[in-house]
């Protein structure tokens, strides 16, 4: 990867909590990087804003009904703008674009990742979906095309500075943390009952909507698992969950000798966001420091996956592979939006993943468009048993 001269950057998903982290990143760094693009689905007044201070080539609006707005707001300055899915997936192919940063949520990331490797582009991937739907796909196109893909999910960060300087190293195992979410340590009975409101509220980190519900479930852990199967080459058995509610550990890689290496700090995402952004060099920021002359107690707990069901069910997606991870994907986007609108109960969102995930037709090796027909199948089910739940 170039170093030394500025990094021109794509940035999907503007708009959102990785999204506006990333751009505070880069506004304090404004000798480092450049953007060149931002993207958003719907905010399209923050999607302005941020395109009238950080004066992109492009930008694009997903939703083509809003495209006029921010049209007759940007065309005078002489900015691009373009609307629709299909424009995502081809202005990461700009030429002067050295790295795509994947901030935007879901398996709307995936056509993108894809363009952005075969033209070349180093990846930032905070889009985990991308990886859990389609790993063996993109880790294969970034050997092919020589990119890399450097993890901004804070867990796979960790365990990507750990991997600094030993690359000739197997590793035995590793071991990623999770904070339990708001409803750590309850029962199944208090489960039925829990409101949106009570799982929007993460006790440590401040996220969008869908991975906020998704770590109150405990299934970002689960698509954590799968991601880092695919980011660090590893079986199920490799791949270790520890409940650590206080998220100062921020994951973890035991080697041979079983000697444990742990990256620490604050939870602040910007840390992450920052060290992919700048890959390889560490740059200086002012975040706030974890004192260890502070009466810290770190603790770990084992998860419980009898309550928190949809863990379990990812390392069932991890182990049988083909395009189990994609139903448990799409299932898992249908169900936490109905949850979002009321339609589905707390735990029902387990319920519609796993009738997904066993009536859905298994492929032992997908293609490219049988991930997209499992993708569109599996929708169509999750919303029928909604109905039906
Ligand atoms: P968010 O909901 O705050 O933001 C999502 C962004 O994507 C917005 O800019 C939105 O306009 C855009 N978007 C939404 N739907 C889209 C679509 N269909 N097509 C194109 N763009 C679309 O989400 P977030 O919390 O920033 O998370 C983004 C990604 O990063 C997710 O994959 C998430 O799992 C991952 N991630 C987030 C965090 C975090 O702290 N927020 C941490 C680790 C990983
Ligand atoms: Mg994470």
């Amino acid at each position: 990867m170039k170093q030394n001269t500025k990094r021109h950057i794509a940035l999907l998903g503007s708009t959102g909590s990785i999204g506006t982290q990333a751009l505070d990143v880069i506004r304090d760094n404004p000798d480092k990087f450049v953007v060149e693009v931002l993207t958003a689905q719907s905010n399209v007044d923050l999607l302005i804003t941020q395109a009238i201070e950080f004066k992109p080539n492009t930008v694009v609006i997903g939703d083509e009904v809003l495209y006029d707005k921010v049209f007759s707001a940007l065309d005078s300055m002489g900015i691009k703008v373009y609307s629709g899915t299909k424009s995502l997936a081809s202005v990461v192919e700009m030429d002067v674009i050295d790295m795509v940063l994947t901030a935007l949520v879901g398996y709307a990331g995936l056509l993108p990742t894809i363009h952005a490797i075969k033209a070349g582009k180093h990846i930032a991937l905070a889009n985990k979906e991308t990886l859990v739907v389609a790993g063996d796909i993109i880790t294969k196109l970034a050997l092919t095309h020589k990119v890399e893909i450097l993890p901004v999910d804070s867990e796979h960060s960790a365990i990507f500075q750990c991997l600094a300087g030993e690359f000739h190293n197997p590793i035995e195992k590793i071991i990623l943390t999770a904070s339990g979410g708001p409803f750590r340590g309850k029962t199944l009975d208090y489960l039925k009952t829990v409101t949106k409101a009570q799982a929007l509220k993460h006790p440590n980190w401040s996220m969008g909507a869908k991975i906020t519900i998704d770590s109150a479930s405990l299934m970002n852990k689960g698509l954590e698992v799968i991601e880092a199967k695919w980011l660090f080459d590893l079986n199920a058995s490799q791949i270790e969950v520890t409940v650590h509610p206080q998220s100062i550990i921020h994951s973890m890689v035991q080697f041979e000798d079983g000697s444990i290496k742990a990256q620490m700090g604050l939870p602040d995402m910007k840390l992450p966001i920052q060290y992919a952004l700048g890959y390889p060099a560490r740059m200086k920021s002012n975040f706030p420091r974890f004192d260890f002359g502070l009466d810290h107690q770190l603790s770990f707990e084992k998860p419980d996956l009898k309550t928190f069901r949809n863990l379990d069910f990812a390392y069932n997606a991890l182990k049988k592979g083909g395009n189990l991870a994609c139903i448990l994907n799409a299932a898992n986007e249908i169900a936490v939006a109905e949850f979002l609108n009321d339609k589905l109960s707390f735990l029902e969102i387990s319920d519609v993943i796993e009738k997904c995930m066993d009536k859905v037709s298994f492929i032992e090796n997908p293609s490219l468009e049988d991930y997209i027909q499992t993708d569109t199948e599996t929708r169509l089910l999750a919303k029928n048993l909604t109905v039906k739940v």
